[in-house]
């Protein structure tokens, strides 16, 4: 009936006008959010499961905003990044990771590599390169222990001169990641033209692990890392079955829930002290 119809389209509009208002407030409290040090970082183990090591962990950014439920980056970082925050956010997470791999190697763990997330906004920041060697100096880290993950788009959508920034990185000593490779942007020109130093297969191609394209798939990317002589990771490996099959495939390197959250630091620390202690066993 007419009253139903206008009813249905009353409720859309709050919904739509809730949305909207969210979106305002994270606007509005990302502004003060570094600030406010709302900010911190949780690190993801990546594991190699054959030779049972930690390779690494992945850095990524959490926001705790007392006045807003729990946002997730995939909401508030697209804001950060159109309103330019992301900037500055980007420099504090920079210091704070390399700050951690300073501590962990004083604590003689085996960490592997930090990854860290780079916006293409961040990437093609004229100092970029500049203050990632510089922080390094400063806490004396090694360029190597630090992995840029980048995606597919980043470059993309970037022109030539852009793109030296990549080799620049790897020249300094700098690790890259190809992050969410089969997402849908995917194409393998990439991989022709960068000597990359991992490959990320994205969640989605571990979800439909059990579609035998799919598996294909993985298998011809497998088959040029051999040759090419890159790390293949798969993110989001939740269940045994989609670890064995990974394994089968000859997919060493893990990253996923199925053996660990990313943690915050303190547990992080733990998960590395706890898995040494392990394997010296
Ligand atoms: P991403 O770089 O692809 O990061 C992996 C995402 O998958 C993370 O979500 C992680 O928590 C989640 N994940 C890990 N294991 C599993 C699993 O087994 N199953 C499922 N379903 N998910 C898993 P998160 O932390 O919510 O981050 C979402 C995205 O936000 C990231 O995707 C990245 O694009 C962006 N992001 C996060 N932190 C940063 C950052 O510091 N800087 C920038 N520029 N982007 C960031
Ligand atoms: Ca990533
Ligand atoms: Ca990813
Ligand atoms: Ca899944």
């Amino acid at each position: 009936s007419k009253e139903q119809g206008s009813n249905r389209a009353s409720f859309f509009d709050t919904e739509l006008m809730e949305t909207f208002n969210r979106g305002m407030q994270i606007e509005s409290e990302l502004a003060n959010a570094l600030n406010n040090d709302e900010f911190y970082l949780v690190y993801q183990p990546q594991l190699n499961v054959v030779d049972n090591i930690i390779t690494g962990f992945e850095v990524l950014l959490r926001w705790n905003n007392k006045r807003l439920d729990f946002v997730s980056p995939a909401e508030f970082i697209p804001v950060a990044e159109e309103k330019g925050y992301i900037v500055k956010t980007g420099r504090w997470l920079l210091q704070e990771t390399i700050k951690t791999a300073r501590s962990w190697i004083d604590l003689g763990l085996e960490f592997g590599t930090l990854s860290i997330n780079v916006s293409p906004v961040e990437l093609f920041q004229k100092d970029f390169r500049e203050r990632l060697l510089e922080t390094c100096v400063k806490y004396d880290v090694p360029p190597e222990k630090i992995k840029v993950e980048i995606t597919e788009r980043t470059v993309m959508n970037s022109n030539a001169k852009n793109i030296t920034i990549i080799n620049d990185l790897l020249a300094d000593g700098f690790k890259i990641a190809l992050d969410d490779f089969g997402m849908g942007y995917s194409n393998f020109n990439f991989l022709f033209e960068f000597e990359i130093t991992t490959l990320k297969l994205d969640k989605s191609l571990v979800e439909h692990i059990k579609d035998k394209k799919r598996r294909l798939f993985i298998e011809s990317i497998l088959k040029l890392r051999d040759y090419k002589d890159f790390d293949v990771i798969a993110e989001g490996v939740e269940t045994k079955e989609e670890l064995d099959t990974l394994v089968g495939l000859g997919c060493r390197r893990i990253q996923g829930y199925y053996f660990s959250q990313p943690l915050k630091r303190s547990v992080a620390e733990k998960f590395l002290m706890d898995f040494s202690n392990k394997s010296a066993d």
